[in-house]
């Protein structure tokens, strides 16, 4: 494996309140240290098809993912089997519609919750559902405690390919709409602990990538065209001992790409079903 990644994807945070609310990841940017594109995610710009997209890097027409109704996994390569396949090691944090689509379906709580298991696709992994989320209560965990088996996970097992997937930010644009105070204090609560975590995380050896699925809009919603919907960040913060080489700063990321950039940042061949070229080398 030529780099260890990490791939961060926080739900809904689209470009515009990313590059206005992030001051941590803003700051490295600003220092030279960390890169910033603009993503651009696939149509519908809705949770559980962008999920399918940024692994399978195919667009939902192509991957079948079209609504957040869908259960059964995937058939074509994702960054899990591909990493799986060169002998790598996988992790994931995150809800348990990824370990539907790439692990196993339906979701099983007891088989499925919490796993350690080499011959998985996903080897180390802890999925939430959110079950009975409502307005008064998002049920979504808390995001510096899963910072932290992340962490943990790490320490234990140094997976090559880590998903992180958080959801709070779009559960609370959906109950306060994402130009909200709750939004704000939110983005700010993961940028403070993304300033210690993210350090730690690259001292372990790990490129970290960070994104979202979407965006959302000032009244709450994603899933059509808008550009508050469509666009989203994506930072690149490189293991300090490697250079990353991408486009221009100005270029427009398709959210295809990030499977197959992610593969050839960690030296692993490119399933040919991902057709997108690469960004990072
Ligand atoms: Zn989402």
């Amino acid at each position: 494996m030529k780099n260890r990644v990490i791939l961060l994807i926080l739900d809904g945070l689209g470009y515009s309140y990313a590059r206005q609310l992030m001051g941590n990841l803003e700051g490295w940017v600003e220092a030279g240290e960390a890169r910033v594109w603009q993503g651009h995610a696939v149509l519908p710009s809705v949770s559980g098809p962008c999920y399918a997209s940024i692994h399978t890097g195919l667009t939902p027409q192509d991957h079948g993912v079209t609504s957040n109704y869908h259960e059964g996994k995937l058939e074509d390569a994702d960054i899990f089997s591909a990493v799986r396949a060169a002998g790598g090691t996988t992790a994931a944090i995150a809800h348990s519609f990824f370990s539907d689509y790439f692990q196993a379906s339906p979701f099983d709580p007891m088989r499925d919750m919490e796993v350690d298991d080499i011959h998985r696709p996903i080897q180390h992994a802890r999925f939430y559902t959110m079950a009975g989320a409502n307005k008064a209560q998002p049920a979504t965990p808390s995001d510096i405690d899963l910072f932290w088996q992340m962490s943990l996970l790490i320490e234990r097992h140094q997976p090559d390919y880590f998903l992180f997937h958080s959801c709070t930010l779009d559960s609370l644009g959906h109950n306060y709409g994402f130009d909200s105070i709750q939004i704000d204090k939110n983005c700010y609560t993961i940028d403070a602990a993304l300033g210690d975590f993210i350090p730690r995380w690259q001292a372990q050896g790990y490129d970290v990538i960070i994104t979202a699925d979407h965006g959302q809009s000032a009244r709450g919603h994603h899933g059509g065209t808008e550009a508050i919907m469509r666009d989203i960040p994506i930072y690149y913060f490189a293991n300090p001992n490697h250079v990353i080489q991408g486009p221009p700063p100005d270029y427009v990321i398709s959210q295809t790409a990030i499977a197959p950039s992610i593969l050839q940042r960690m030296g692993i061949a490119i399933p040919e079903s991902m057709q997108t070229t690469p960004v990072w080398i």
